[in-house]
């Protein structure tokens, strides 16, 4: 790894991911996808789809093919040109496999202990918190996707990983690896740095710390005007109150909605000033985010739709990006197999 290793047009590299376990939530836009669009033309940008990474992909295979196309239309409703960046399948690239078998060599179990995320994860699986789904053992390939992960951020020799705060520990990991490997072998990676979104965690409208599918707290990209104002009006909105007393901002989850999606942020300061003082009622609050997020979602819903009835686009987009990844990581594990010895073949 020189100042040299960089894309055509001297550009560095991004990679970042989603996996394919549904469509695409507010809090993947915010935290993630946002960065994405701004940056994605300034790098060399490769957006995967981690397949591999659904750690209980074997329950619910339907759901996982389905959710690939799901993603792939949603990258492109919110803006992420297939041309200028690549859209990458994970596993019809299999070095992905090949370098987290490599990297599984020099990880000692206790990096992956010491994440949170992870612990957070595991215990979910475990125990379940909805109480509808039913507790059960940890799959193998949940202790092998972090170093997964570790192995798709190095695998195009990326330079900087947006995501949400929630991945921080693993880009951590991330950079801890290539040090070490750059320091025991070659000097193969750059040590990527991590960008997190406008909103590092987007709250769930349940009031919930985490905007998630799996929490059925989500307002999705796709979701039509009325399912958007439908979700909003149950939405959480801190402590009961009468008609027109104040509250406190910073117990009502709506305020943070506003903040991070209203386009007229004196607005939202007025409102805020107001509810603490005269008092608002929630009805109006909830109609001004409605407004804002529908204004939002709209021309995303509308591409969105315009892609769905070309499916054939949308392949096409999934073929050339992994192509332009399989590329890359060709380069990639020829200099790692270099770097380790492992050509024994070269000896005669
Ligand atoms: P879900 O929990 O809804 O299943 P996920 O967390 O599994 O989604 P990932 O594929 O793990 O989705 O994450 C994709 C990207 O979106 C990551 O960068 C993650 O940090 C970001 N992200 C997901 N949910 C949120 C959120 N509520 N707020 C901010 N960023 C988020
Ligand atoms: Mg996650």
């Amino acid at each position: 790894m020189t100042e040299a290793d960089l894309s055509p047009g001297g550009k560095k590299r991004i990679l970042t991911g989603i996996r394919p376990t549904g469509a695409l939530h507010l809090g993947h836009y915010a935290g993630a996808l946002e960065n994405w669009v701004k940056l994605q033309h300034e790098y060399d940008a490769y957006f995967l789809i981690a397949d591999y990474q659904v750690s209980d992909y074997a329950d619910d295979i339907a759901r996982v093919r389905e959710s690939v196309w799901e993603v792939a239309l949603d990258f492109l409703a919110v803006g992420l040109d297939p041309e200028g960046s690549s859209y990458v399948i994970e596993s019809l690239v299999p070095e992905h496999a090949e370098l987290t078998t490599l990297l599984g060599w020099f990880l000692p179990v206790s990096m992956l202990e010491r994440n949170p995320t992870l612990k957070a994860e595991m215990e979910a699986i475990e125990h379940p918190e909805d109480g509808q789904k039913e507790g059960k053992s940890v799959p193998v390939a949940f202790y092998t996707y972090p170093v997964m992960q570790v192995a798709n951020i190095l695998m195009p020799r990326a330079h900087l990983v947006p995501v949400g705060e929630d991945q921080l520990p693993h880009i951590e990991l991330t950079r801890e690896t290539a040090r070490r490997f750059n320091r025991r072998f070659k000097p193969v990676f750059p040590e990527p740095e991590a960008l997190v979104g406008r909103v590092a965690r987007l709250v769930g409208t349940d009031g919930n710390a985490k905007m998630s599918k799996s929490r059925n707290n989500a307002i999705y990209l796709k979701d039509d005007a009325a399912t958007v104002a439908k979700k909003i009006k149950g939405m959480y909105a801190g402590p009961p109150r009468g008609m027109n007393e104040p509250g406190k901002v910073d117990e009502n989850p709506i305020f943070l909605y506003l903040e991070a999606f209203h386009t007229n942020q004196a607005e939202v300061q007025d409102l805020k000033a107001r509810y603490e003082s005269t008092g608002v009622g929630n009805a109006e609050l909830k109609a001004k985010l409605t407004e804002a997020l529908n204004g939002l979602l709209e021309p995303i819903r509308e591409r969105r739709q315009q892609y769905a009835q070309n499916m054939t686009r949308v392949k096409e987009a999934l073929e050339a990006g992994t192509k332009r990844e399989r590329a890359i990581a060709c380069e990639t594990m020829a200099q790692v197999r270099d770097a380790l010895d492992l050509n024994y073949l070269a000896k005669y």
